[in-house]
């Protein structure tokens, strides 16, 4: 097939999380023909398919490695934004965990058509749970494999029992909306047996073989081209360019009454619809692009999970049970017993990104919990827990061990900042986004205050019983850092993010106030045109955001398909439901 030269019914523009989803789904009906244009690579690296292999995609060839501009409130600090640039998006490289969030959340974005019972009904109806199925909470059967981590280490134990003594109760599922959020536990994964479980692997490539579903990789939209029909402009198709040959342009082209579908992700769906006339009439007049739409919140409302951390040695007796021991001997080479466990059996250290253990807190009395815990059994080398990440496995070049230690990552799960947005530079398509994280812009410092509040509490957790014989020094933030000034300070130059971004192009039903897309995902003012993907989520949910990716892309592709009305379900699995 060549995409320049066929017609499509729907143009996916981006082959990530969502992106997948849409591409099987859509090509169920075999009558309709179905481009999916990714700028990244192809699916397959090893790296992706080993749950550690993460470290190593960090500000990799699979990453748009980027970077906000200079956050004046994190004392001018540029935060390096990982999304994955590959089949797959970032369901390809990130950290795997399987959370949903509340009900609350999903009936907080006032949208009674995407409330808690319905979303409920979707992550059930796509979900194959190895643990079996849940009435009314897990699905087995569907697509989306989740299971529990295949990494324990006596370190988790200790943790647990931390958290006991500080009061916390165990949670033996954060999915279940029938009890409380609150308590420790672990966080379920999206792997199979031990390995990835990324988007593109399970809605994808079993599908790549259909005639009317044409996928090319390394293809950058950069543009939505539109006509004027009944005064609005009406999506016909998209511009793109080729990175092989270098810089070659083509255009694909919609059949009449066919669908452009953006899933570019919550940092370039609204990047690619600005450039292509829809947003802030002033913004883009500036920028020297015609303004077909005047959106006001297109790239406004970007939402994400600021995170900081404390870190521990361990007592010299307890040295070499760190995750890190696990992995590498003392000259560095990986062991060989990590491998073949991984191999055989799907199991040990190279099965986990090492963050699926864990707990949720309400720090001062929210409804609600504002902190997540992510506990790692390993040393953080950086305040920063995403340079850690990218650290892991240098030492070896330098010739140094890895320290044993334990992390606390600390996670601002339901940030009240809604300063955050993403705009245009230039009118240069190629440009990286002005991004800003909006970090600790709100106006009564609450998600500052929660992280300030989760390094208290993890420095009394790390206090408690269970980690007497284990922990020797606190070396992050360290013990020179006390006083509630010192630990603001503190934050400001090390928040980093927990990878989350959402709600730039805002679901709603008043665009004036806002919202970028109506409750159909289709982008008002605009016709033929939808975005599905993380960017349409009003307020970020209390959890890691790739779930309620997958379930909105799911419940859109019904939408897309005229499926919502009759509960038609035909998908090839049939998902078990109960
Ligand atoms: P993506 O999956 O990012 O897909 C967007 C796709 O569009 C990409 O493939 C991109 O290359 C492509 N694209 C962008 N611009 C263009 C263009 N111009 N032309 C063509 N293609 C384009 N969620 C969890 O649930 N659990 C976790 O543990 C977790 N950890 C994370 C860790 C990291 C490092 C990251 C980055 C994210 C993490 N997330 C996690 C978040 C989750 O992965 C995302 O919320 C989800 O994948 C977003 O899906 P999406 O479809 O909106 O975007």
């Amino acid at each position: 097939a060549n995409p320049a030269c066929d017609r499509y019914d729907y143009i996916i523009v981006g082959g990530g999380t969502a992106g997948c989803v849409l591409a099987n789904r859509l090509t169920e009906d075999s009558s309709k023909k179905v481009l999916v244009l990714e700028a990244g690579l192809p699916h397959g690296d090893r790296l992706v398919k080993v749950p550690v292999g993460i470290t190593r995609l960090f500000q990799s060839h699979l990453d748009w490695n980027l970077y906000s501009g200079k956050q004046s409130q994190l004392n001018n600090r540029q935060v390096y934004s990982p999304r994955g640039k590959v089949l797959g998006g970032s369901s390809s490289t990130n950290a795997t965990l399987y959370l949903r969030g509340t009900a609350a959340d999903y009936d907080g974005w006032g949208m009674p058509e995407w409330g808690s019972s319905e979303a409920r009904d979707w992550f059930i109806r796509c979900e194959d749970n190895s643990n079996g199925a849940v009435t009314g909470v897990h699905g087995a059967g569907g697509t989306m494999h989740v299971e529990s981590p295949r990494y324990h280490n006596e370190l988790h134990d200790v943790f647990f029992e931390a958290a006991r003594q500080y009061g916390l109760k165990a949670n033996p599922d954060f999915n279940d909306w029938s009890r409380s959020q609150e308590g420790y536990g672990e966080f379920q994964v999206t792997q199979e047996r031990g390995e990835r479980a990324d988007m593109y692997r399970q809605y994808m490539k079993p599908v790549e073989g259909r005639p009317n579903l044409t996928v090319v990789s390394q293809a950058r939209t950069l543009k939505i081209i539109t006509e004027q029909q009944g005064g609005k402009p009406v999506a016909r198709g998209c511009i793109f360019g080729m990175r092989n040959p270098a810089s070659t342009v083509h255009q694909a082209d919609l059949k009449p009454g066919g669908e452009v579908l953006m899933c570019a992700g919550a940092v370039h769906t609204p990047y690619l619809l600005q450039h292509s006339g829809f947003g802030r009439a002033d913004h883009l007049q500036q920028m020297g692009i015609d303004v077909l739409s005047d959106l006001p919140g297109m790239g406004r409302n970007l939402q994400d999970h600021p995170a900081a951390l404390t870190a521990f040695s361990l007592r010299s007796e307890k040295d070499g049970i760190s995750i890190t021991d696990h992995i590498y001997r003392k000259s560095g080479e990986i062991r060989m017993r990590a491998i073949s466990n991984y191999y055989l059996r799907g199991r040990g250290p190279l099965a986990t990104t090492a963050c699926d253990h864990g707990a949720y807190m309400t720090t001062s009395g929210q409804a609600q919990p504002d902190l997540q815990i992510r506990f790692a059994p390993g040393s953080s080398l950086s305040p920063d827990g995403v340079e850690t990440y990218a650290m892991f496995g240098r030492l070896k070049e330098v010739g140094k061990k890895w320290p044993s230690g334990v992390t606390f990552q600390l996670v601002g799960i339901r940030p009240q900042s809604r300063g955050g947005y993403v705009q245009l530079k230039t009118a240069d398509p190629w440009d990286a986004p002005d991004l800003s994280t909006g970090y600790f812009t709100d106006d009564k410092n609450q998600d500052i205050t929660t992280l300030r509040n989760g390094i208290q509490i993890s420095r009394k957790m790390a206090k408690m019983d269970a980690f007497a014989d284990y922990l020797q020094d606190e070396m992050w933030p360290g013990p020179g850092v006390q006083t509630d000034g010192e630990l603001d300070e503190y934050l400001r130059n090390t928040v980093h993010s927990a990878n989350a971004l959402v709600g730039s192009c805002c679901m709603g039903n008043d665009a004036r106030k806002g919202a970028v897309v109506d409750s159909q995902l289709r982008v008002h003012g605009a016709g033929n045109l939808r975005v599905v993907d993380a960017s349409v989520i009003p307020t970020i949910p209390g959890a890691q955001t790739g779930a309620a990716t997958v379930m909105i892309a799911e419940r859109a592709a019904a939408l897309i398909q005229g499926k919502i009305a009759d509960k038609t379900m035909r998908h090839e699995r049939q998902p078990q439901l109960v």
